[in-house]
């Protein structure tokens, strides 16, 4: 079935621009250049699905009128991709989901920060309402849900395995600086990836432009998109340098695919 995948967020852990920062990254003009925390959307049939909620999700939901959540999905436990779960409170409540809560899929080692860094959620010992109605889900294979299937795959990010994804035609990965034979053989046949390139200086738990350029012609996707990119990297000019096929994602973009 046709897909829609939304670029909610393409910027590193800090956001470009970056708090204090004058660099000319920061300081353009072109919005392409603003960045907020990483995070994609998926949408088939009415269905919407997010992977990670950041610290700018409130922003993102609101410029990408989100209405409804049918699932959420995590890639791994750092700040820049959990902190905006308090945010979906509007989305979690009955007279939005019909009742159920927010499904939240995530790894044991995920689930396990997600339960420390909530646990005013996950423990609520508090009767007032206006908490995040939503329901962890520990996973390790695919997920199922409303007819599209999420297959998760290990990525090192440093010396932690984290998640990746592949749906359908589409791949995310994410904050990674390495990725196993095994995950590799998952990734053939691809019409979109995306891959983490934070910069081109090398650094011990993300991938660069290099290092993702070499993947890109290991596994020959139709497109491949950059994302978690720091302010090492003016939008235009660093597309410019790029093969046709390999782009910088964007705060926004949205591709079509088959789920
Ligand atoms: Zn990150
Ligand atoms: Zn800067
Ligand atoms: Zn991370």
């Amino acid at each position: 079935m046709r897909a829609t995948l939304t670029v909610l967020g393409s910027g590193t852990s800090m956001g470009v621009p970056t708090i204090g920062c004058d660099c000319v990254v920061c300081g353009s003009a072109d919005p392409h250049d603003r960045r907020t925390r990483p995070a994609i959307m998926v949408q088939w049939d009415g269905h919407t699905v997010l992977i990670d909620t950041t610290p700018d999700f409130r922003e993102q939901a609101i410029r990408e009128k989100i209405r409804r959540i049918d699932a959420i999905i995590y890639t791994h436990g750092h700040a820049d991709h959990i902190l905006g779960l308090d945010d979906v409170r509007p989305l979690s409540f009955p007279r939005v989901t019909g009742g159920g809560k927010i499904p939240l899929y995530a790894s044991e080692n995920t689930a396990r920060v997600l339960r420390n860094v909530f646990r005013y959620i996950f423990e609520a010992d508090y009767k007032y309402g206006g908490l995040a109605q939503v329901e962890l889900h520990p996973i390790d294979g695919p997920i199922e849900i409303h007819g599209a299937t999420f297959t998760p795959m290990p990525v090192f990010h440093g010396d932690v395995p984290i998640e990746a994804y592949r749906f359908g035609s589409a791949a995310y990965l994410t904050d990674f600086s390495a990725i196993p034979d095994e995950s590799m053989a998952q990734l053939q046949g691809l019409d979109i990836l995306f891959l983490d390139a934070l910069r081109h200086h090398p650094h011990p738990t993300h991938s660069t432009v290099e290092n993702s350029l070499k993947i890109v012609e290991q596994l020959k996707p139709r497109r491949t998109f950059f994302t978690h990119i720091s302010h090492d990297l003016p939008h235009e000019k660093t597309n410019a340098e790029l093969p046709e096929h390999v782009r910088l994602a964007y705060d926004g973009l949205r591709l079509e695919f088959d789920l």
